[in-house]
């Protein structure tokens, strides 16, 4: 590039204070330091000036830095680091910011070769800007963001179990039925209670009730699909939803996850407790309004208590008209 005066651009690069620009040559010797580097590094131009840049900044990866460079000086073309790839080339400290743990200037850095008069590439050129206050800023953000998105999970979720709750259930059941409805596929719906539970909180103690509470939630959620939702409806009830489930397949998913509970007792505190479930299921028909579906679920299930628990209860045509009030 022709210079259309005849200005010293060295010494306006060598008093910048708000930007970085420093050199080396092909041994990486510092061969330019410009007055934002002295303040940053605290290393006056005179202490490095020569130096193998790495005696200094024991921290900046020397192959990574040597690599880049090279690709620089054969290629002949700029190379730029973002900070949120590389928080920063050079490590320098700030305490401008008190936010959180910002101990060091976040930086974007981008490096050129450095030619000779003749246009030979005799090393890099590096600048570095300094982007800290953007960088803390978009942090603080998605730190926030998260926080967000973590409390809105854990308003959907019971506490004691790490379930969703009932809340959730009724938004995730109208989710899946507009869903199944579009794909026209079948959804099934239960509602599972535990049997005699409150005779296992008299036998062990409520302590005991709630390790087994979590340990059947377990046990039900490791029978599921990644689709399906399993909702602490309230107390020893829950509620399940299974999308894109075939209706002959409904009984024996059901089936399986009644079996689960009852094959094995729960080790609680060292003492084996047994329990078992009850279940109502219904194929839902996307015709019905909802609350319809659900209680023809809760006519199942007490059916299934009726005919002495540890059972599972499909609702069938009638059942389901007799919940739609026909
Ligand atoms: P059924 O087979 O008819 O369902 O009998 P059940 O004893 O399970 O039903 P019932 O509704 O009579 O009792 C439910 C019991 O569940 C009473 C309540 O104290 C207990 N329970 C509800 N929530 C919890 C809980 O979070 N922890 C414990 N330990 N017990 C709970
Ligand atoms: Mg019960
Ligand atoms: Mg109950």
């Amino acid at each position: 590039m022709m210079l259309g005066c005849d200005f010293d651009f060295g010494s306006v690069l060598a008093e910048m204070s708000s930007t970085g620009v420093f050199a080396v040559d092909r041994r990486m010797n510092v061969v330019f330091w410009n007055r934002f580097m002295e303040v940053h590094s605290k290393l006056k131009t005179e202490e490095v000036l020569n130096q193998n840049l790495f005696r200094f900044f024991p921290e900046l990866k020397e192959d990574w830095f040597a690599k880049k460079a090279r690709s620089v000086m054969v290629l002949g073309n700029q190379s730029y680091t973002n900070w949120t790839q590389r928080p920063y080339l050079l490590h320098f400290p700030t305490s401008q910011y008190s936010v959180g743990e910002v101990k060091h200037m976040y930086q974007n850095c981008s490096m050129w070769p450095l030619r000779d008069g003749k246009g030979d590439v005799q090393g890099v050129c590096v600048s570095i800007y300094d982007v800290t206050e953007m960088a803390v800023a978009q942090l603080l953000l998605e730190e926030a963001t998260e926080q967000v998105l973590l409390f809105e999970d854990s308003s959907n979720r019971d506490a004691m179990t790490g379930l969703y709750n009932r809340r959730y259930f009724f938004e995730q059941l109208n989710y899946d039925i507009g869903r199944c409805k579009r794909y026209e596929w079948p959804l099934a719906h239960a509602i599972v209670d535990v049997d005699n539970f409150k005779d296992i909180n008299d036998t062990y103690g409520h302590p005991a009730g709630d390790e087994l509470l979590i340990g059947i939630c377990d046990r039900l959620q490791s029978c599921l699909r990644g689709s399906d939702t399993l909702c602490r409806f309230g107390g020893e009830e829950f509620a399940l939803i299974l999308p894109n489930l075939p209706a002959e397949a409904g009984f024996n998913v059901l089936e399986r996850l009644r079996q689960s509970i009852y094959r094995a007792p729960f080790i609680i505190d060292g003492q084996e407790i047994s329990a078992s479930i009850s279940m109502g299921g219904v194929i839902v028909d996307f015709d019905l309004p909802v609350k319809d579906v659900l209680s023809a679920a809760d006519k199942a299930l007490y059916q299934a208590k009726r005919e002495g628990r540890n059972k599972v209860v499909m609702a069938t045509e009638p059942a389901l008209a007799m919940a739609a009030g026909a």
